[in-house]
């Protein structure tokens, strides 16, 4: 398993080397002897705790910690700081800037070892608790909580850089009489098998796939003009087919989706839900016109049908 990071912010190079020799076995220490140097470093989002002099030249420590904790990149890391000012009002001051421990100098090897192991296990839980929260458990797919908060700066990101936007609904046709043939149970394992072969073609980092409740996925992705997001899709859809999964349904002897969306490039002022619910139009539409099929609405305002 890969060694956690801790990044040490200490002017003294005696102190850092010190650090560094007591924690390196079970951690990967990176040292920077300047406030700047390690405001830098924090921002690369690898480490998972900081170690801060309170006593530097130029920026003080506790000037730096309250730079980190009101940046959005840096608040979530752990800072413990290290002083010889052992006065208590240092401590309070410190920890009121949301240090979340503070250990005097001369530092005990024993003691920091032990701080840091407890901080770098709470700051893991908390990460798998935030990860979690976002999953969806059934399927392993972010869940709707994750695309409630991703999808819009998804959509600003569009409107700022002029990029074609791309907003899908699917759903599984049929479902209501799956689950009545084959059991609930049965029915959990299809909505598990269609996410995982859905989820597999959203290979692009800015792509986001998502349950968005019972049988139903919502996709959003940029870069894509409608033509090209329509044949995407029609490849997913026919993938989710060719899992030949036996349905009895009048649509298809196997489970199938339907598939409805949406691709422009938006404008200021546009809003989100507009194009939401555009694409619940076109998937209300491949239900209308008989399942098992994408309709797909264009930049140039035209309908894409595949039957
Ligand atoms: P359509 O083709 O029009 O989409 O028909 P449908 O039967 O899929 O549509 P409807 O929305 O009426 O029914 C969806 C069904 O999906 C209802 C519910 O029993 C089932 N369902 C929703 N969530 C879950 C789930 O988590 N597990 C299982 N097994 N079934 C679910
Ligand atoms: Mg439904
Ligand atoms: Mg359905």
């Amino acid at each position: 398993m890969e060694k956690n990071k801790i990044l040490v912010i200490d002017d003294s190079p005696v102190q850092a080397e010190f650090l560094c020799s007591v924690l390196q076995d079970d951690y990967q220490v990176t040292v920077c002897h300047t406030t700047q140097e390690g405001e830098e470093a924090a921002k690369s989002g690898k480490y998972s705790l900081i170690l801060l002099d309170v006593v530097m030249p130029e920026i003080d420590g506790f000037t730096l910690l309250q730079k980190l904790k009101s940046t959005k990149l840096t608040e979530h890391i752990p800072v413990i700081l290290l002083t010889s000012l052992s006065d208590i009002q240092y401590e309070e001051r410190g920890l009121l800037l949301g240090a979340v421990d503070y250990v005097a100098k001369p530092v005990s090897p024993v003691i920091i070892k032990a701080r840091v192991n407890t901080h770098i296990q709470l700051y893991q839980y908390q990460m798998r608790f935030k990860e979690q929260a976002l999953i969806d458990e059934l399927t392993g797919v972010a869940n709707r909580r994750r695309y409630e908060g991703e999808s819009l700066s998804k959509w600003q990101e569009a409107i700022r850089f002029s990029l074609p936007f791309s907003v899908c609904m699917m759903d599984i046709d049929k479902f209501k009489l799956y689950n009545d043939t084959f059991g609930h149970p049965a029915g959990d394992q299809v909505i598990a098998s269609v996410a995982q072969t859905v989820s597999s073609h959203f290979r692009r980092a800015t792509d986001l796939f998502a349950r968005y409740g019972g049988e139903e996925f919502v996709a959003v992705f940029v870069g894509n003009k409608g033509q090209s997001a329509f044949r995407f899709l029609q490849t997913i859809r026919q993938a989710v087919e060719e899992l030949h999964i036996p349905h009895n349904s009048p649509v298809s002897p196997w489970v199938t989706i339907s598939v409805g969306g949406v691709s422009l490039v938006p404008n200021a002022g546009e809003s989100y839900d507009t194009y939401l619910k555009l694409a619940d139009t076109m998937l209300y539409d491949a239900k209308r016109f008989g399942r098992n099929q994408v309709v797909w609405y264009d930049e140039d305002k035209n309908q894409l049908r595949e039957k």
